[in-house]
């Protein structure tokens, strides 16, 4: 009998054991929960600005970033994580433009060390806090941040096309006056008892046989010799004169 009474005294005392487990667990059951789990959580888990997972070029909302090209990123970068490709490209203005072709960042390298960030002259790089990152193979670590479609030069304005045909204009203007000015310069001077013959000349072989031409320019030429010639008899007499008083 004795084993019996044993046998249902431990059975009860097994039942309300059970009774008070079920109890804890139906109490957690519903107690709402305090630790946050990933991946479960991610779209209300919250990441710090500050954390620093991943570089990335800015874009903005016409889909441009602001690199120029110059290499200061990839030349202060203590672990060679980062390469710059370039390209030459031809402007509307005639001229050589430097572009970025491509921008390779190896995230595997990197230890986010921010220095290409706060040395870029344009502001183009920043900081993604995107922590999830994980990949399978080191060669996807090995990305391309100027990831959208490259745009077409801008197309000038008028106004910049009237000042380009402006400048070439003065550009041409310069350079003739700069030629005619070496040629002058290069020309031994003309003997001037000469020089009115060679004008009266050339206005005679300038007028032809125009019979009314001729008449008018023979007697505008004598008229300015017999002047030329009174000029210069007044000019002798007053040296003249001159040098009798002394
Ligand atoms: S990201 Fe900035 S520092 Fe790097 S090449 Fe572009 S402009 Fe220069
Ligand atoms: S954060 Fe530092 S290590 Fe990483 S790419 Fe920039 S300069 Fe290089």
């Amino acid at each position: 009998m004795g084993s019996v009474k044993d046998y249902f005294s431990s059975l009860g005392k097994g039942v309300a054991s059970l009774v008070k487990g079920l109890e804890v667990t139906g109490k957690e059951f519903v107690t709402p929960k305090i630790t946050e789990r990933y991946p479960e959580n991610r779209d209300t888990m919250h990441i710090a600005q500050r954390f620093r997972a991943t570089l990335e070029l800015i874009y903005d909302a016409e889909g441009n970033h602001r690199c120029i090209a110059c290499g200061t990123c990839e030349r202060n970068c203590p672990n060679g994580t980062i390469t710059v490709e370039t390209k030459i490209v031809d402007t509307w203005d005639g001229k050589k433009k430097k572009k970025l072709d491509r921008y390779v960042y190896d995230l595997g390298s990197c230890t986010f060390c921010q220095l290409c960030v706060v040395t870029c002259p344009t502001n183009a790089l920043t900081f993604s806090n995107d922590f999830e990152q994980a990949v399978f193979t080191r060669e996807k670590l090995v990305k391309q941040l100027n990831y959208l479609p490259e745009k077409p030069e801008p197309k000038p304005t008028p106004e910049q096309i009237a000042k380009l045909e402006a400048e070439k204009q003065a550009k041409i203007e310069a350079a003739k006056a700069a030629a005619a000015a070496k040629k002058a310069a290069a020309q031994p001077a003309a003997p001037s008892a000469s020089s009115d013959d060679d004008k009266a000349a050339k206005a005679l072989a300038a007028a032809g046989n125009d019979p009314e031409k001729q008449p008018k320019i023979k007697a505008a030429l004598e008229k300015a010799a017999k002047l030329k010639a009174e000029r210069e008899a007044a000019k002798a007499s007053g040296a003249d004169k001159g040098g009798a008083a002394q």
